[in-house]
């Protein structure tokens, strides 16, 4: 009889945003049988929390609301859950408003601690569970503040034009516009926000294995990942009927 493949503890995903981060992200913890946590949905979350009080996102008016807001974030990879007082706010995240305000907020360091020990408390709870696979965990620090232990931690990178163009084809496709040139600019600003930032800014943790995405389909990056996950020993199987 065949044995299902499972992941063993933390992989830790970092990258700007359109290195196609999320997609494999959510597709290796399918794989590998395992939860799949999304911190960037959070963070948004919390900047649409800010944004409906009508705070700005800067000022510690909006850090306050930001702490204060109850984000709750499902781990399943199949169907990742994004709640914010209890109401779904998967779609409306990905919204302009949000996306040009998660960077002010997001640099708070009062709303990046909150978070991160809700982060963290969301994967102990999964590695808790000795009868469930590990977790893949995505986002800009994951490698850096939230689990600097974890067995493997994986850099994604692509050129900026290479990002800009796949993500306003996501935006196109989900309905959101998706012009390549203001979103060149926007990813640009982005990353230069999110890396320029004094508290956990975006950066390689040093023994992340760095993967340029730049010439590879999502096939290409998962063949990669599924490889270093077998590589660290991180794979397990599980016979059917069996436990461990
Ligand atoms: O990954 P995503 O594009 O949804 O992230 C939105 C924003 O959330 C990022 O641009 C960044 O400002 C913030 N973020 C962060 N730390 C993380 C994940 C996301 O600061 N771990």
């Amino acid at each position: 009889m065949v044995g299902v493949e499972l992941l063993r503890g933390v992989v830790a995903l970092d990258g700007p945003s359109g290195t196609g981060k999320s997609t494999v992200a959510k597709r290796l913890a399918r794989d590998f049988g395992a939860r799949y946590l999304d911190t960037g949905s959070m963070y948004r979350a919390a900047t649409l929390a800010v944004l409906r009080a009508g705070v700005e996102p800067e000022s510690s008016a909006g850090a306050d609301i930001a702490v204060a807001a109850a984000v709750q974030a499902g781990t399943d990879p199949g169907n990742p859950t994004i709640c914010l007082d209890g109401e779904n706010v998967a779609a409306e995240i990905r919204g302009l408003p949000v996306t040009s305000a998660v960077s002010a907020v997001s640099a708070h360091p009062v709303v990046r601690h909150a978070l991160v020990e809700l982060q963290r408390r969301i994967i102990a709870e999964v590695l808790a569970d000795e009868t469930r696979a590990g977790i893949v965990v995505e986002g800009r620090d994951i490698g850096t503040v939230v689990t600097p232990d974890a067995p493997l931690k994986v850099y994604l990178t692509a050129s900026d034009e290479i990002r800009a163009s796949r993500r306003s084809g996501q935006d196109r496709r989900a309905g959101r516009g998706g012009d390549h040139a203001s979103t060149l600019l926007a990813v640009q600003r982005r990353d230069a926000l999110d890396s320029g930032r004094a508290t956990s800014p975006l950066r390689p943790a040093e023994d992340a294995v760095m993967l340029d995405t730049s010439e590879l389909d999502i096939g290409g990056v998962l063949a990669a990942l599924r490889e270093l996950v077998r590589d660290r020993g991180l794979s397990w199987s599980r016979g059917p009927g069996m436990v461990r």
